[in-house]
């Protein structure tokens, strides 16, 4: 059995697992399994795939645009990328407050009074985010793992190697090496993943509140029809409309990001997985992916996006609240600023929609109605939000002659092969 068919069994019997310890809600089982096993065996697997995350970024981005050799083109690749960032996450909410509206959610309830939600800051705004992008300290921009940060140093460092590319091939050949070495480390954990997201399943689905889900289950249900929608009709569309690749070779390829991201609800911790699977298993150029996917993970979140929409649709006509086209504008407007620069981790989503609400006038404490049931649904947005990353950076790779065809048509490329350590 090959890697991502094993990880896809340790998903069902994750989530078997979880829904039996679920039902049993034992004491004892919930204090060493659930939040012991199970725990610890996510934890570590995430603690190892986000330990690998800034180095990984930087050794391949540095060597990739010494690599793309051509200032102008990396310009190009860098606006590509960010219009349809920008453009897909635009598309993504709009389409979920429309699926939202046409369904009526939260129309005719009474909103319940004591709703216990302070409403978290959304911290620093859009332009600190933007100005934030050239860090004072590099080294503390790798310690917090401050993407955008780290993304604009190395492009820097890579464009300065450039252009004095006779005396620093030496140094680029160093870090290339270095990238071989930090990718071969992310395979070693891959080889993990299997009982790693059996755990994550596992834990999560044990920890679900089945009744707060029956209570929300027209939001639950409109969020869930709503990504599954983004993904796998409007995203395709546009990749085939763009590219013309085979669209289930594509998704067969970007399974297992896909189920790294539902089990780890981290776009950010995903990231080694996800540029491993467009480069080898796709056949990107890491001219491109090594860019484009740390900055889609930071950047592009299609599905907190449409949560954020529906969540929003579901307060109003809660609370009464008449948003207009107006407000409807102003909440995608914010959404997809919001987007930009908010942390790729679990449940960042709910942070991002205290910014959304404020705008808009509706009331933040409402958020705590929703968020009992946004763990499962922050892991599907988050298997969307790497989807986007997924189809912008092969639309991007394509159109610039940077994807290999021949890997791209190989069912078998990049799969993960055993690993052996040579000693002797
Ligand atoms: N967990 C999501 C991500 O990392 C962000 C969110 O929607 O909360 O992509």
């Amino acid at each position: 059995m090959n890697l991502t068919n094993k990880v896809l069994l340790g998903l069902v019997l994750g989530i078997v697992a979880g829904g039996v310890l679920n039902g049993l809600d034992n004491a004892w089982l919930n204090t060493n399994i659930v939040d012991g096993v199970f725990y610890a065996g996510g934890k570590l697997f995430v603690n190892a795939l986000k330990m690998l995350v800034v180095p990984l970024v930087i050794f391949s981005l540095i060597p990739g645009v010494f690599a793309i050799g051509d200032i102008k083109l990396l310009g190009k690749v860098g606006t590509k990328s960010i219009a349809l960032y920008i453009a897909t996450t635009a598309i993504a909410i709009a389409t979920a407050i429309s699926l939202a509206a046409i369904m009526g959610i939260g129309e005719g309830g009474t909103p319940p009074q004591d709703i216990d939600f302070a409403g978290r800051s959304a911290g620093a705004s859009t332009l600190d985010i933007l100005i934030g992008i050239v860090p004072t300290n590099i080294f503390k921009a790798f310690a917090s793992g401050d993407m955008l940060a780290i993304i604009f140093f190395s492009i820097f460092f890579g464009i300065a190697a450039l252009s004095i590319k006779e005396e620093t091939k030496e140094t680029i050949n160093f870090i290339e090496q270095m990238n071989k070495i930090v990718m071969k480390m992310v395979e070693m954990v891959m080889w993990f993943a299997p009982y790693a997201v059996f755990c994550l399943l596992g834990k999560a689905i044990a920890d679900v509140g089945i009744d707060l889900i029956a209570d929300l289950i027209g939001y639950f249900s409109v969020v869930v029809i709503a990504l599954l929608f983004h993904a796998f009709v409007t995203q395709m569309i546009i990749l085939k409309a763009f590219t013309g690749l085979n669209l289930r070779l594509f998704l067969s390829k970007i399974r297992s990001a896909q189920i790294f991201a539902f089990s780890t609800a981290s776009s950010g911790a995903t990231i080694p997985v996800t540029l491993r699977t467009v480069q080898n298993r796709l056949g990107v150029d890491r001219a491109i992916s090594s860019f484009s996917v740390p900055f889609g993970a930071t950047i592009n979140m299609d599905g907190t996006a449409i949560m954020q929409g529906v969540a929003t649709v579901f307060i109003a006509n809660l609370y009464g609240i008449e948003l207009g086209m107006q407000g409807y504008a102003i909440v995608v407007l914010t959404a997809v600023l919001a987007s930009i620069g908010t942390a790729a981790v679990p449940s960042v989503g709910l942070v991002m929609l205290t910014l959304v609400f404020e705008q808009v006038n509706l009331p933040v404490a409402a958020i705590g109605l929703i968020m009992g049931v946004d763990r499962l649904l922050d892991m599907t947005r988050t298997a969307v939000n790497v989807t986007g990353d997924t189809v912008v950076t092969s639309i991007v790779a394509k159109s610039e002659g940077k994807m290999d065809l021949d890997t791209f048509n190989d069912p078998d490329a990049g799969h993960l092969e055993e690993i052996h350590i040579n000693n002797g």
